[in-house]
């Protein structure tokens, strides 16, 4: 496999763009390699400049759960656009998108539409500390919440950290406030919250964490959390920007059975255009302006083609057996990815709920942030690489979500499992090497 043109892209590339890409993990340096730079994508294939073809389990990072390029919302985008492609005056795609959304996920009782996940749970945390009147935000750690100053907190080794920001550029005194704790883990927020649950206004987590690999919550774990935030009156938000129309039709509170205050969607929300959106109880977003005092804005926000990608996206999970099919299939990859790695004798821990899933090179179990960073990053590379050049794509680090698609076949899901087999065995062998 060649990727002459790739290469030659990516040079350019880094001569405009700070390391080559728009946002800093597509570069692959945590896995060795240089990008490719795609030509076109259709279902759960992407061609190359060079004409190389993957099959795709990054999936744009989560929004394609019905592959590349499909139909129904190419077509909705190319009509819409035919119509306009921003007004900044209100249209009727907004309102029928918002309907949507409040009907397939009832704790959204209302909803403001912003251009990504980050704005969604920026957004989110400023209404939760506007409402409460208080300034504290409990995080987690291995969660991601976007970009926003105040959620950019590294945290030390699974103890609770404050205001350590994680990057140059974010102020101490922005992140003084925000407190991240270990995942799955309720006797520490029980126990920060002794301290300090007056001055809370909000617990926020992915309810399923997809950005340290894939950790489910532990039983009794979300639940746990929603008492928590009931006894202190500070307000629960799910960031469901991975899980919402991914891992059910009503995102992971619906399938825990977890009724957030607040949540926060993107990704599949855009039907792979950019669109973020965060809601919930009426009462507290009733606070928005211009209803009410908590100002928040966007020029482009509910923008017309956006919209329509949207509610193509949500007519195709909405149909019947969507998410049956999606488990089958992923159930499927998942099996056969851990017969081969055991065959191949490589240790692997998969973590998997519905169609989204990982493969830590570990041999314990992954429940956390600390447990997920004792995986052989250094294996994980060789593997990432060996697929690659077997014509699979991964997401390029351990420490990211496989998302398996609609358009996944079973065809695609055997091809796969026998790439892999070659490739854990390929790993092995490096392993082994002195
Ligand atoms: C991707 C992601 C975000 C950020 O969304 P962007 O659209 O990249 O700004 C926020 N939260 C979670 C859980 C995500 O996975």
């Amino acid at each position: 496999m060649h990727r002459k043109i790739s290469d030659r892209l990516f040079e350019r590339a880094c001569r405009v763009i700070p390391g080559g890409v728009n946002s800093p993990v597509r570069s692959g340096r945590s896995v060795g390699v240089r990008p490719f730079f795609v030509k076109e994508a259709k279902g759960c294939r992407i061609r190359d400049e060079d004409g190389n073809v993957y099959i795709d389990y990054v999936c744009s990072w989560g929004p394609l759960i019905a592959g590349h390029a499909p139909v129904q919302v190419v077509e909705a985008v190319m009509k819409a656009a035919a119509g306009g492609t921003s007004y900044g005056i209100p249209s009727r795609l907004e309102v029928e998108l918002a309907e949507q959304v409040a009907a397939l996920v009832p704790s959204m009782e209302m909803i403001r539409m912003v251009n990504s996940g980050t704005e969604a749970v920026m957004s989110a945390v400023r209404l939760a500390r506007g409402f409460t009147g208080r300034n504290k935000v409990i995080k987690f750690n291995g969660c991601y919440h976007g970009h926003s100053d105040c959620l950019l907190v590294a945290s030390g080794s699974g103890l609770a950290t404050f205001g350590i920001p994680g990057s140059p550029g974010v102020p101490e005194e922005l992140v003084q406030h925000t407190m991240s704790l270990r995942y799955n883990d309720l006797d520490v927020v029980e126990e920060a919250m002794e301290h300090m649950g007056g001055d809370v206004a909000a617990i926020v987590l992915e309810p399923v964490a997809g950005n340290m690999g894939v950790v489910p919550p532990r039983q009794g774990y979300l639940e746990g959390l929603r008492r928590i935030c009931d006894r202190y009156g500070a307000l629960l938000i799910f960031d469901e920007v991975i899980t919402g129309f991914r891992v059910a039709l009503g995102g992971a509170q619906e399938r825990y059975g977890v009724k957030p205050d607040l949540t926060c969607l993107g990704k599949i929300i855009g039907g792979g255009l950019p669109v973020g959106a965060y809601g919930g109880r009426r009462d507290v977003m009733q606070r928005v302006a211009p209803e009410g005092d908590i100002y928040q804005a966007g020029t482009l926000s509910g923008n017309p083609i956006a919209m329509a990608a949207g509610l193509a996206m949500l007519d195709i999970v909405r149909r019947d057996g969507v998410y049956e099919e999606l488990e089958e299939k992923a159930s499927h990859l998942a099996a056969g990815l851990g017969r081969a790695a055991e065959e191949a004798g490589v240790p692997m821990t998969l973590n998997r709920v519905g169609s989204m899933g990982c493969g830590f090179f570990s041999r314990h179990p992954v429940t956390d942030f600390e447990t997920a960073a004792q995986s052989d990053t250094r294996a994980y590379a060789v593997f990432f690489r060996e697929m690659m050049e077997r014509g699979v794509y991964l997401a390029p680090s351990q420490f990211e979500a496989f998302f398996v698609s609609l358009a996944h076949e079973k065809e695609d899901l055997d091809a796969t499992v026998e790439a892999a087999g070659e490739a854990f065995r390929a790993t092995a062998a490096v392993l082994e090497a002195p």
